[in-house]
Parts: C-alpha cells; sequence; structure tokens
C-alpha cells in the first residue's frame, strides 16, 4: 500500500488545492492531507477552522484522511508510513520555494521523495492569498473555493470584526 503526504497551510484550501488531492487520490493508495503550522505565515484562519474547512472539502473522497500537525512534516510522513511528500506546483516562484523545501526535506530525511503535481490549466492562478484579497474586496469567490470556505470566512469575519 503507498500512502502519501499533502502538506500545506490551507488558509483557506481552495479548488486548487482540492485539484491536486483528486489527482492524488487516483495516483496513490492513501493520502493524508496535513494541515501544517508554518512558522513564517501568519494564518486568518484558525488550525482548527483550517482543519474543518479541508475535512469537510475532502469528505467524499474515499482515500484522504485529514490531519493536523506542527511537527516537521518529514517526521509525520515517516510516522505514518509515507514514502512521499506531495506539493503543487504553479509557477516559477513556486518553483525555487519549493526546490529549496525539497533539498531541505532531504537534508533531514533521505528516505521520503518529494512528488510535485502540475496546478491544473484554470486552477494555476488560485492561490490562498489571492482568495483572501478577493474575498477582503467583496469578489464572488464561489467558484474557487470549497462552499464550506465561504462559511467559514463570514464566521471569521465575525470573529475578527470586520465589517463587510
Ligand atoms: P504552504 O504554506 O505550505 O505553501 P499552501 O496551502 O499555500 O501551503 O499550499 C500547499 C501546496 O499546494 C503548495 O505546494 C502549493 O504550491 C500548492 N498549491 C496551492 N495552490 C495551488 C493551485 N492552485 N494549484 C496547484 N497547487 C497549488
Amino acid at each position: 500500500m503507498r500512502s502519501v503526504i499533502y502538506p500545506g497551510s490551507f488558509d483557506p484550501v481552495t479548488n486548487g488545492h482540492i485539484d491536486i488531492i483528486k489527482r492524488c487520490a487516483k495516483l496513490f493508495d492513501k493520502i493524508y492531507v496535513c494541515v501544517a503550522k508554518n512558522i513564517s505565515k501568519t494564518s486568518f484562519f484558525t488550525p482548527q477552522q483550517r482543519l474543518l474547512m479541508v475535512k469537510e472539502a475532502c469528505k467524499d473522497i474515499p482515500n484522504v484522511e485529514v490531519i493536523i500537525s506542527e511537527d516537521l512534516i518529514v517526521n509525520v510522513a515517516k510516522k505514518l508510513n509515507c514514502s512521499a511528500i506531495v506539493r503543487g506546483l504553479r509557477a516559477v516562484t513556486d518553483f525555487e520555494y519549493e526546490f529549496a523545501l525539497a533539498a531541505g526535506n532531504e537534508y533531514l530525511d533521505k528516505s521520503i521523495e518529494m512528488v510535485f503535481l502540475m496546478a491544473s490549466p484554470g486552477k494555476s492562478f488560485i492561490s490562498s492569498s489571492s482568495i483572501k484579497e478577493f474575498r477582503y474586496h467583496n469578489v464572488d469567490i464561489s467558484g474557487l473555493v470549497p462552499p464550506i470556505v465561504i462559511e467559514q470566512f463570514a464566521i471569521r469575519e465575525k470573529e475578527l470584526k470586520i465589517k463587510k
């Protein structure tokens, strides 16, 4: 059985992430989607909200399990017996970041491979940051994120007293 892990901040999860998860689900037996804490990024949503959104968005994909962790991804991968870490690539800017990340992971643990899936055409412009920007400016994001994300935006904006 081949298991892989797909880590990300998912702040929030987008249709770009879901596209990677669905394609990955066809390639591997089991996918752990890991809501990870990135110490260099401050997130808009709480870790629990990010977890809830990814869980809801993936609930109909049978070989996907959604988890949350603050540990190094290579450590999580090892514990779960994953042979690879999956990441998505959109543009050259992603490549530079991911290239460095892959080198770091290789330094930490050579036995775990990195697997990259190219963003699907039409999804490559979607990023969690652009979603937050669009939402802030009242752009309709319903075609770019799972419905649960719209619900959670309304809740989070209320919590943070952001007027809409
Ligand atoms: P991180 O903070 O770890 O970069 P993200 O949640 O921003 O987490 O992204 C997780 C992974 O998904 C990254 O590898 C990123 O490049 C990829 N990704 C994000 N958006 C898309 C998209 N629209 N299409 C394909 N891959 C994507």
